[in-house]
């Protein structure tokens, strides 16, 4: 650990974002990232995964009793997660760029901050729960 001359540990500077309760400190926004990185690699692999369902029946697998009509389904359903996820990609792909200008953890709507718990249980999300619920509201 290097301390300054004052023998004050770096990482108790003082920052000087603006007093808000709900704005994330940086150890926060660390874990964040973080969890917005580990996301984008699991929604990577998910996507190659069911981009492989989304082909047409391979010829050398045998299909057995599984119907047309089945196979189908499943590959109606492999494409609607397909596109969920690769949506969801696209926000945590846009949350990171946020990251990166440090403009992260503010609604894009009303740029109040999200808040960490609401971060935490989704990182990639860019509107706070007053915006997604007017949001939400609208599309009904
Ligand atoms: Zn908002």
């Amino acid at each position: 650990m290097t301390r300054n001359r004052l023998g004050a540990k770096p990482e108790f500077r003082s920052y000087a974002w603006p007093v808000m309760a709900e704005e994330l400190t940086e150890e926060e926004r660390r874990m964040l990232r973080d969890a917005l990185l580990k996301l984008q690699s699991e929604l990577d692999a998910q996507l190659v995964g069911l981009a492989d369902g989304v082909r047409p029946v391979d010829l050398d697998e045998p299909i057995g009793r599984l119907s047309r009509m089945d196979a189908m389904q499943q590959q109606k359903m492999a494409e609607a997660s397909r596109r969920a996820a690769r949506k969801r990609y696209d926000r945590v792909v846009a949350a990171i760029a946020a990251h990166k200008r440090n403009a992260y953890g503010d609604c894009l709507h009303c740029e109040e901050p999200i808040g960490y718990k609401r971060l935490r249980a989704r990182p990639e999300t860019a509107l706070c729960l007053s915006c997604q619920t007017a949001k939400e509201k609208q599309q009904r």
